[in-house]
């Protein structure tokens, strides 16, 4: 099972928890401050969406524009 990293929306904490693969952040809760508000982050390659980091690599890939 993979370990997800979750942050906290409420406090900011951010913690890992071991799911399945597939498995919602329902559930989950912050340790630090008990609320439920919490957002998965993509563990390891954080080539995501949230909250900006600067790291514009290999920019757009738009295939499909004629
Ligand atoms: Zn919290």
């Amino acid at each position: 099972m993979p370990i997800y990293e979750y942050r906290c929306l409420e406090c900011g904490a951010v913690f890992s928890k071991l799911q399945r693969v597939g498995a919602t952040s329902e559930g989950v809760r912050c340790p630090k401050c008990g609320s439920e508000k919490v957002e998965r982050m993509l563990s390891t390659f954080a080539s995501g969406s949230s909250s900006g980091t600067g790291t514009s690599t290999g920019a757009a890939s738009c295939t499909g524009f004629t």
